[in-house]
């Protein structure tokens, strides 16, 4: 899965949004998260996130603590 991490907090963009194929981006509280039983991993969402907040799970960036939140937040809806 991919995860949005803290350059995304209040971050008014939504260019991910609109290129993910599955629409597994969600609303946190005060960012946007991505649910991660339903990405595909398609990587779209990548270079179209303009604060470069969004990394592969594989990614050293992609703690732990925002794989959690990505998926606790995502998962509320
Ligand atoms: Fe959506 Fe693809 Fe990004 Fe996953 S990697 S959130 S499926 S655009």
């Amino acid at each position: 899965t991919y995860v949005v991490t803290d350059n995304c907090i209040k971050c008014k963009y939504m260019d991910c949004v609109e290129v993910c194929p599955v629409d597994c981006f969600y609303e946190g509280e005060n960012m946007l998260v991505i649910h991660p039983d339903e990405c595909i991993d398609c990587g779209v969402c990548v270079p179209e996130c303009p604060a470069e907040a969004i990394f592969p799970d594989t990614d050293p960036a992609a703690t732990p603590a925002w794989l959690e939140l990505n998926y606790e937040h995502a998962s509320a809806w």
